[in-house]
């Protein structure tokens, strides 16, 4: 049994409540000289957040590699890996077009735009979204290599279910190839709990880095779209998660929450899903009960296309602007955007500020004025931080809940 470090949770949260303290004092007075507060921003913040989140990526490839191989490998039954494929997908689907809806439903009533209008510069370039085509090309690399070279996950999913695959049908003439796999999975663990024991110092250079670039300001603009959208996204991780727990597997949702505390403040941190994954699995197979084999294949694949916390943003800023713009949306446009932030937010990749690239999408669909993104840009950092954690709670309970219906969640563990 791999041993995971000491009061972790609590450390975290000392290096995140510093990082805040340091970051603040340096933003807000000027009594520290400029040449030590850019010693702190750039050598401390920058540089010591960039190592870590550097840390956690490095791992991201050979992690879901190893796992998901081991796991396929050593599956006894292959017609089980379509019914996983299918529930997986389903409840990713399912949860992200409920979040939507939630968004939709409480920017239609509080009408966060009406009246609102903001002198804030449309960006110079617009960002593009990725189109549903590529999207659904890139799921087959035409060179694995470079598909993990790019992080590309879905092609790393894909390559590694085949290869799985393979390795299990010809186990007995590789003298059990698939336990060097297995072995090599549990190395990688071990390599995350490694990374993760530098975790308080990391976080404390992530908060700090952001506090000290942009202060604590961020309500000032968009104040309604901001509150209204951090309502839902709790509202939505707290209330929707906890039914779909209570409905599918009768676990408890507070013993749920509170192992899951450390990864939100992960993905809180790094902004990134795909960042969070070497965290995410950890949590779900060690403190959660997760079988492995369940979640090396759910969680890269909800990281890269679930994101119930993009959709909720995506939702409340094509209301909030078709408003500030005198739009009135119909119930079937309301109908079209749950359709279109679904697909943006799987389109959407696992890192920073993905989701208000793939906003594009939508606001052109509806001829909505493009230049409105710098509003919900200048809101963006903290609700990015926000959504991620959202997004990779869902990913979690989507696993709780598939592995339960799998016979393969271990309650002694969950409830431990
Ligand atoms: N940062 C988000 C994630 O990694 C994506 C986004 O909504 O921008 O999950």
């Amino acid at each position: 049994m791999l041993e995971t470090p000491k009061n972790l949770t609590r450390n975290i949260l000392l290096g995140m409540f510093f990082g805040f303290a340091l970051g603040s004092v340096a933003y807000y007075f000027d009594f520290i000289p400029s040449s030590i507060e850019d010693f702190i921003r750039v050598y401390i913040f920058n540089l010591g957040g960039s190592i870590f989140i550097n840390l956690l990526k490095m791992l991201i490839v050979p992690l879901v590699f190893f796992s998901l191989v081991s796991g396929i490998s050593s599956l006894s039954n292959l017609q089980s890996l379509g019914n996983i494929t299918f529930k997986t997908i389903s409840l990713y689907l399912g949860t992200t077009a409920i979040a939507v809806s939630l968004s939709l439903f409480v920017a239609s009533i509080f009408k966060p735009g009406a009246g609102y209008s903001s002198d804030i510069a449309a960006p110079e370039k617009l960002p593009e979204g990725q189109s549903v085509y590529s999207t659904i090309l890139d799921i087959f690399p035409s060179n694995i290599i470079e598909a993990m070279a790019n992080n590309q996950m879905l092609a790393i999913v894909f390559f590694s279910i085949l290869f799985g695959l393979a390795l299990n049908k010809t186990n007995h003439l590789t003298g059990n190839l698939s336990e060097s796999f297995e072995k090599l999975n549990t190395v990688f663990m071990q390599l995350v709990l490694m990374i993760m024991s530098y975790a308080p110092i990391g976080v404390f250079c992530l908060i700090g880095k952001f506090v000290i670039t942009d202060g604590l300001d961020i309500f000032q603009e968009a104040f309604m779209y901001v509150v209204l959208l951090i309502s839902v996204l709790l509202f939505h991780a707290i209330v929707t998660y906890s039914i779909f727990l209570k409905i599918f597997t009768n676990l408890s949702p507070l013993v749920f929450f509170k192992k899951m505390k450390e990864t939100a403040i992960f993905a809180f941190s790094t902004s990134s899903s795909a960042a969070t994954i070497p965290v995410t699995l950890k949590t779900v197979t060690t403190d959660l009960g997760v079988n492995k084999n369940i979640a090396s294949f759910v969680i890269p694949v909800g990281a890269t296309i679930n994101m119930d916390g993009t959709a909720i943003m995506q939702g409340m800023a094509t209301v909030f602007i078709a408003q500030m713009s005198g739009i009135d949306l119909s119930l079937f446009q309301y109908m079209q955007v749950v359709l279109l932030a679904v697909i943006a937010s799987v389109g959407a990749a696992a890192v920073p500020s993905a989701g208000t690239i793939t906003l594009v999408i939508i606001l052109q669909q509806f001829g909505l004025p493009l230049e409105a993104i710098g509003i919900i840009l200048a809101v963006d950092r903290i609700l990015d931080m926000i959504r991620t954690s959202v997004n990779v709670t869902g990913d979690a309970t989507v696993a709780c809940i598939v592995a339960h219906s799998e016979g393969l969640l271990d309650k002694e563990v969950f409830d431990k």
